[in-house]
């Protein structure tokens, strides 16, 4: 075990529910989704935040995340997504190994949006990722 959580998924001795991996990202679900199906997409190499992102990986991240994205609206019937980077504690982030959200969107959830703040559980996540898992070896 590294002294960090997405170095020990990357590395493989910690468990995540993954949806997609190449040799440079991988994405799984977050453990604590804000809605079903939220995905964090991190490169396999360490960095902290944004002041030691390597700009190749930064790209790559985001093409993942685009990937995932696009995934989603189809395979989780989602309308909208937000892609999030928190860079910083002031920003609320909390593991310090730069990570993309991608927040599946639904029309009209503004006031449950809200309330999944709180909440954040999915009550069937093996099924989400099996479906998003499925649309990205389609894509
Ligand atoms: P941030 O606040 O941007 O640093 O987000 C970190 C995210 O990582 C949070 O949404 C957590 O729920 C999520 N997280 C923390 N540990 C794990 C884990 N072991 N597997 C999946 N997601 C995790
Ligand atoms: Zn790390």
């Amino acid at each position: 075990m590294s002294d960090c959580i997405f170095c020990d998924i990357v590395a493989g001795t910690a468990p995540s529910r993954q949806v997609y991996a190449d040799d440079d990202v991988i994405a799984f679900l977050d453990i604590r989704p804000v809605k079903p199906g939220h995905t964090l997409v991190i490169p396999r190499n360490h960095s902290r935040g944004l002041r030691d992102l390597a700009p190749a990986d930064g790209e790559k991240m985001f093409a993942v995340g685009q990937k995932v994205a696009i995934a989603m609206r189809t395979a989780l019937d989602v309308d909208g997504v937000n892609l999030v980077v928190n860079d910083g504690r002031a920003a609320m982030q909390t593991v310090f190994h730069t990570h993309l959200h991608v927040i599946p969107r639904h029309r009209g959830d503004k006031l449950s949006f809200a309330k999944s703040l709180v909440v954040r559980r999915d009550p069937h996540p093996d099924a989400t990722a099996a479906k998003l898992r499925r649309a990205l070896d389609q894509s």
